[in-house]
């Protein structure tokens, strides 16, 4: 005796072609797991997104749906803004022309030039400071934030009314939030 059967030889060697082939798909798991991580940290650097969550271009916080403002680039790419003043300081400063807002109460998308719009309300979504008041005299002091003071897009001037009454503000057309918007660029 002293040889090994051949049935035993067989059975080690299929032993070692299930590990080869084992130890294969670890190393592809392995690929894929650094290429979907390597994807990941670049859409986060490059912010495209930030917790999931889309950001402005403009400001780089977080959009909200129904605050935010959609332009057409000068090179003809869209960009998002998380509200109609970021997305309207981009087109004075870039160039480009505004898209798209997005009606407050509906949240449903309206066309930037048609809406009607609330500025100076408490409302701000975009950012965290809290206690805005929209009282003439504040505006001035609110020239270092981009988003201030606020400005939402509404399709109803009634819908409008109703957050102003609650949330102050005033109402204004699209051509005097451009120019509201460029003033404070220029007094920055
Ligand atoms: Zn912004
Ligand atoms: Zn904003």
């Amino acid at each position: 005796m002293g040889n090994e059967s051949p049935g035993i030889m067989k059975e080690a060697k299929m032993a070692e072609d299930a590990s080869s082939r084992h130890s294969k798909t670890g190393a592809f798991v392995g690929v894929a797991v650094i290429c979907v991580a390597a994807l990941l940290g670049y859409l986060v650097w490059a912010g495209k997104i930030a917790g999931g969550k889309p950001v402005c271009e403009v400001c780089k916080r977080i959009i909200h749906t129904e605050t935010s403002f959609k332009i057409v680039r000068a090179d003809g790419s869209m960009q998002a803004t998380c509200c109609p003043r970021c997305g309207l300081a981009a087109v004075i400063q870039n160039g480009g022309r505004a898209l798209e807002a997005v009606d407050f109460s509906s949240k449903k998308p309206i066309g930037a030039a048609e809406a009607i719009y609330l500025e100076g309300s408490e409302i701000m979504e975009c950012c965290s400071t809290t206690g805005f008041r929209s009282d003439e005299g504040a505006y001035q002091d609110m020239g270092y934030d981009r988003c201030m003071p606020s400005l939402l897009a509404f399709a109803r001037r009634e819908d409008a009314d109703m957050v102003r009454q609650k949330h102050g503000g005033r109402i204004i057309g699209f051509e005097e939030a451009r120019q509201s918007v460029a003033r404070q660029l220029k007094n920055q």
